[in-house]
């Protein structure tokens, strides 16, 4: 039986992991923190669930797969609103620009038919040109630009970064017709009412060997695959990232010129308890730049409790002092009645890279270069990063390449 390491048990090491193993592999996950789940972190507060990390999903894989693992959806509606700073609620779409948006909304289906199959298949590969560039600038190109402030919401506001900065492919792919209908419609999203740990714990479960608190630190790719991590060596047939580390760290493999190439979004999450209910999940548009600690989302953490919670998110990497210390302001400001910083959490997110490199067929050297010496590629460093397609690709991944 072939033997394979996984580096990283967040949702897509685990989910590769289980994937290999019903194929008959011997797997063993390597993990560099105690606990499994990465940015799936559900913390449990007297019976309350705080997501830290991932909180809702939408496609049907990913629904599919709760069944197989017997999780259940929640029903939950996610009400939204925009708000300026001071709080005054706004409209999401200004009033003097609704038709112009109709009728760019009504367009978009037709213009993306030509992307079909590449944002239909799982990963990201043979880009074209035009999918390469910022996603405004993509925009503005088919003048789709009154359609900017119905993306901008799920993408900037959740952690993927500016839209004039952030290629169209990840927009795209993120935000395919079905998800932004969710979104617009107020539609159901899948939720994780046990938190979505309960969705890496349940594929944890099923895989044989996971090792904590264990930080791999050198990889020799070769016939054998050499592990050496913060505890000891060990041989393999193969082995797949799902994260990105020390390019030094990648012996004698071609993917290893590639980890540099990799950006991330410092993503900032602050969980309040509150003295009342947030009823919406309420965005601060005016906050959509660079600047860092701002306030981007507001989110009710815990819509059927008793105890109130209200989850700040922003973006950069400042110290936590510093970030609560804009939060606090941002939150005072829009009138959102927190009481004490309960938790928070700062997160490296979204592996991705910008528009020279992605033109540079970066996915396409990165597919041929699958598996030389050992070394595979998968979860966010090939796919876009959010359970939806995490989950897709998983499953293509293993059938692809094992
Ligand atoms: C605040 C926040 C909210 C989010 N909300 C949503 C959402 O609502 N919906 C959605 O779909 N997505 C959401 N996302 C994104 C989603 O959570 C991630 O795309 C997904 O969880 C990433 O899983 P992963 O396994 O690829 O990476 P990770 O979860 O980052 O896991 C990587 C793992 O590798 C480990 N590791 C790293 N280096 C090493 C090493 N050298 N040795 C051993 N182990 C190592 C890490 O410790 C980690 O456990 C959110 C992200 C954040 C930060």
């Amino acid at each position: 039986m072939k033997k394979i390491a996984i580096i990283g048990a967040g949702f897509a090491g685990l989910l590769t992991g289980y994937y290999l193993q019903k194929k008959g592999y011997q797997v063993t996950v390597y993990e560099k923190n105690i606990r499994i789940g990465g940015k799936c972190f559900s913390l449990v507060k007297s019976g309350d669930i705080l997501e830290l990390g991932c909180v809702v999903g939408a496609s049907k894989k990913l629904l599919q797969l709760m069944d197989e693992l017997d999780i259940k959806s929640g029903n939950r509606y996610h009400y939204r609103s925009f708000a300026t700073t001071q709080g005054k609620r706004v409209p999401q779409i200004a009033s003097n620009t609704i038709e112009k948006f109709k009728s760019q909304y009504h367009r978009l289906p037709h213009i993306l038919k030509k992307y079909e199959k590449v944002l239909r298949e799982p990963g990201l590969r043979n880009i074209p040109a035009d999918l390469c560039v910022s996603f405004e600038k993509f925009c503005f190109s088919n003048q789709l630009e009154d359609l900017l402030p119905l993306f901008s919401p799920p993408f900037t506001a959740f952690g993927y970064g500016h839209l004039d900065r952030i290629p169209a492919i990840y927009v795209l792919k993120h935000l395919d017709m079905q998800t932004i209908k969710c979104f617009i419609e107020n539609r159901r999203l899948i939720s994780f009412p046990k938190g979505a740990s309960e969705l890496t714990n349940k594929i944890a479960d099923k895989l044989q060997d996971i090792r904590f608190n264990v930080e791999v630190k050198k990889i020799t790719g070769g016939k054998v695959v050499n592990i050496e991590t913060s505890v000891e060596s060990e041989a393999f047939d193969a082995v797949v990232l799902t994260s990105t580390i020390g390019e030094d760290k990648l012996i004698n493999t071609k993917l290893s010129q590639h980890m540099l190439s990799y950006r991330h979004m410092y993503y900032n999450v602050l969980i309040y308890e509150a003295t009342e209910e947030l009823k919406t999940v309420m965005y601060f548009r005016e906050h959509f730049k660079q600047n860092e600690g701002e306030i981007l989302l507001a989110f009710n953490m815990n819509p059927v409790g008793e105890k109130k919670y209200i989850a700040g998110y922003s973006y950069g990497k400042l110290h936590i002092s510093k970030l609560k210390e804009i939060m606090d302001r941002d939150m005072k400001r829009a009138g959102l009645k927190t009481e004490f910083l309960v938790a928070h959490k700062q997160w490296k997110n979204f592996p991705h890279v910008l528009s020279k490199v992605l033109s540079e067929k970066f996915y396409d050297k990165i597919h041929k270069e699958q598996g030389i010496n050992g070394v595979y590629f998968a979860g966010g460093l090939t796919c876009f990063s959010s359970l939806d397609k995490l989950t897709e690709y998983s499953k293509y991944f293993v059938q692809k390449f094992f």
